[in-house]
């Protein structure tokens, strides 16, 4: 990832001393915008970590989020194969697009990716949830009652899959699924694990078995 050491080693020089930078949801992968950088713009990047561009109609530095409070939190900053892009992994604090959406490529249709990451956020959910013991919440209740109510839910959820997959439509399927995976997650979450630890370790048998 980018230091303050390695700046000075990009491609300043290739263009009119900018490089352009995509900025990506570091939590969903969803791309959130394009904007451009010049030296000044990825130092102030670094350093006070928010995503700082330099405007080509402003024609200063210009710092996402200055006016609207709409900042993108920065995880991480990468360079491209030929240190002539970057790339940004952020957090937006609201809408990044001035037109309100999350992304300004808010009419992409999102990648099969970008629509399982969503999982991520069903756990940041969760997680929210189990912390904030919000009135009137499912999961914080469940929650309470410990782990092997949580087993149980799982265990019931896996019958209804497999009761649905041989008797009911895709709907009802679906439906049966998405609490699986629910309970799953909450299930895993009992133990300290999450589906990352799920996603890990199918990696590893993709990797192991060719
Ligand atoms: P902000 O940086 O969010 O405080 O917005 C300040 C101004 O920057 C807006 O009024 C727009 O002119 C411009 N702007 C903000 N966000 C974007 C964006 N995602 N893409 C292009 N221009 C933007
Ligand atoms: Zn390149
Ligand atoms: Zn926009
Ligand atoms: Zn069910």
């Amino acid at each position: 990832s980018m230091t303050l050491e390695r700046v000075s080693q990009l491609a300043w020089n290739k263009g009119d001393g900018l490089l352009p930078a995509i900025v990506q949801d570091a939590g969903s992968g969803q791309v959130l915008m394009l904007g451009y950088m010049n030296k000044q713009a990825l130092r102030a990047t670094l350093t006070d970590r928010r995503v700082t561009f330099y405007s080509r109609s402003k024609q200063r530095l210009w710092t996402k989020g200055e006016t609207s409070g709409n900042f993108l939190k920065v995880v991480d900053v990468a360079a491209d194969c030929d240190q002539d892009a970057l790339l940004v992994m952020a957090i937006p604090v609201g809408p990044t697009c001035h037109q309100g959406t999350r992304s300004c490529f808010a009419d992409a249709v999102a990648s099969e990716a970008t629509r399982l990451s969503f999982l991520a956020q069903l756990e940041a959910v969760i997680a929210q949830r189990i912390g904030d013991r919000p009135e009137g919440s499912y999961t914080a209740r469940l929650w309470s009652q410990g782990l092997s109510r949580m087993a149980q839910k799982v265990g019931e959820e896996g019958v209804e899959v497999a009761l649905a997959a041989v008797t009911q439509a895709d709907g009802a399927l679906v439906s049966e699924s998405a609490d699986l995976v629910f309970h799953l997650a909450l299930l895993l979450r009992s133990r300290g694990l999450s589906l990352t630890n799920i996603v890990q370790e199918l990696e590893g048998r993709h990797v192991a078995k060719p």
